[in-house]
């Protein structure tokens, strides 16, 4: 029997009152591991209410106390690591290494976060006018929602929670009904680590819920995380009642590999971006622009290392390709594939063809002479499928790049300094990398899309997550000098 999952309200395991379950599935077995709760409007207000006490109390625990209790939970999340990239795999379908380095991604941002005793601190002026000093002082914005995709179901709610909490703020959660368990576990953790009641809550469900972060007053500030239509909807709503909102949102990576590339390493790193997590990245390589000198030997250098990717169960010692999330997705991925192939595009890797049908499995898949006309240049397929055009040199691979609506991340794989400089320069992404396939920033740098990548101005992680979560107070003070006559 799969377990009945239950929402996480003022520190207590509770039944939604929903009559609506949803079946949460092992994507590479088909098992039905839990069902999750279509949670209702009164769920959510239920732990609206429940936030917004306990923030009143928590905003007022010292900072070091607050930081603390992150510091005890990073040991927690470190002890538990292996159980928690289980968790995730068996959820989500990445290989558990995969999944380890998504935990460790996510301590990453726990760790920052406890250095909130010098991240919250304001700054100030002793002399702004004769006997006249101001500081900055900064305050928890109240109570913050935060709304998760299905990919990273550990690392996307932790750049959110450790640092909106270690600034005083209270949190409500609403998971992807995709992969709510392992988010579970994170509440179990947090409530072992000391965290009083109400600080932290989960409200599993879909569109009732997150209508319920965007619309309810008492939530000031929302995170979200998640495709471009969705975003754009949660921004606009948000916005339109007066919240704070960032919104991360969809993805068309591009990486290009120059003539003068290492091309072994540039096919490792390429490989790597583009099939792992089975390309449900949101910095997946999805296009890869090759100069022409050294195409054909760049794509037979892909084609033999993506022949050489074992597929499976992500529990399976060695397996590095694992299933995309659900069939719907698959079907989606297989007509990807049916048109490209019809709009002209050169199959050179079919994953059609190792279908299995154990789980939602699509193998690697290649495709070159792609163009902008073509819908798998255009659409975020989010899935192992990777396209790859030939450009004349560096210029015009940045020219057809900055032609895409989205721009998270971009690469360049090169030996020459000029020419990351002008890749640096002239491309739009808010992250880049350089002779590395994913240029996901660590925990203390912003995670920085552009376009329709991302929607806000603060966006997650780095200092801008400080400025996201707190709200600043500054004071103007005269104190004429005492007269010691
Ligand atoms: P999604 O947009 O379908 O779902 C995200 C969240 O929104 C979920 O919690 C879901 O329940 C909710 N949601 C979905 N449809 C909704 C609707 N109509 N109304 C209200 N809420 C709705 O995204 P996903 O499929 O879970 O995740 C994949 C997407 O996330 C990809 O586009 C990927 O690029 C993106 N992503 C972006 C980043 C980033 O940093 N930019 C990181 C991870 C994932």
């Amino acid at each position: 029997m799969s377990k009945k999952l239950k929402n996480f309200i003022n520190g207590e395991w509770v039944e939604s009152k929903t009559d609506k379950y949803e079946d949460v599935y092992n994507p590479a077995t088909k098992e039905v591991l839990a069902q999750v709760p279509i949670s209702t409007p009164e769920d959510f207000e239920d732990a609206v209410q429940a936030a917004q006490a306990a923030q009143e109390k928590w905003k007022k625990v010292s900072v070091a106390k607050r930081a603390r209790i992150l510091f005890k939970y990073q040991n927690l999340l470190e002890e538990h690591k292996e159980e928690l990239a289980k968790l995730i795999t068996q959820e989500n379908g990445k290989s558990v290494s995969e999944a380890l380095g998504e935990v460790g991604r996510g301590i990453e941002n726990v760790e920052f976060a406890a250095g909130a005793p010098t991240l919250m601190m304001g700054d100030s002026l002793a002399t702004i006018a004769t006997d006249v000093e101001a500081t900055n002082y900064r305050y928890p914005v109240g109570v913050v929602g935060g709304i998760a995709p299905f990919n990273f179901p550990m690392m996307v709610p932790c750049w959110m929670f450790p640092m909106a909490i270690a600034l005083g703020n209270s949190f409500i959660l609403k998971p992807s009904e995709k992969t709510p368990i392992l988010a579970a576990r994170l509440a179990e953790l947090l409530d072992e680590a000391g965290l009083p009641k109400g600080v932290f809550s989960i409200v599993n469900g879909a569109h009732d819920v997150v209508n319920g972060i965007l619309d309810h007053p008492t939530v000031k500030a929302v995170s979200f995380v998640g495709s471009k239509p969705v975003g754009e909807y949660v921004y606009k709503r948000g916005s339109e009642n007066l919240k704070r909102v960032q919104a991360l949102t969809g993805a068309k990576n591009h990486s290009t590999v120059l003539a003068d590339a290492d091309l072994d390493l540039a096919t490792k790193e390429v490989i790597s971006a583009a099939f792992g997590s089975a390309g449900e990245r949101c910095m997946a390589c999805a296009v890869v622009t090759v100069e022409d000198s050294v195409a054909d030997e760049f794509i037979a250098k892909l084609k033999e290392a993506s022949d050489n990717i074992k597929m499976g169960n992500g529990l399976d010692e060695g397996v590095f390709l694992g299933p995309v999330i659900r069939d719907e997705a698959k079907q989606r991925t297989l007509g990807y594939i049916e048109k490209g192939i019809e709009e002209g595009a050169t199959l050179v890797r079919d994953g059609r063809n190792e279908q299995n049908e154990d789980g939602y499995f699509v193998g690697p898949t290649i495709f070159d002479g792609v163009s902008q006309d073509m819908t798998i240049w255009k659409d975020e397929i989010f899935a192992p499928v990777l396209s790859v055009v030939r450009v004349k040199n560096l210029k015009e691979a940045v020219e057809f790049a900055n032609q895409s609506e989205f721009a998270n991340g971009a690469c360049l794989f090169t030996t020459s300094a000029l020419s990351v400089r002008y890749f640096r320069e002239n491309i739009d992404a808010g992250m880049l990398g350089i002779n590395l396939g994913v240029p996901a920033p660590m925990a203390f740098f912003p995670f920085s899309g552009w376009k329709s990548s991302f929607y806000g101005t603060l966006h997650a992680n780095g200092k801008d997550s400080v400025d996201f979560y707190t709200r600043k107070k500054v004071v103007t003070a005269r104190y004429p000098e005492p007269d010691f006559s």
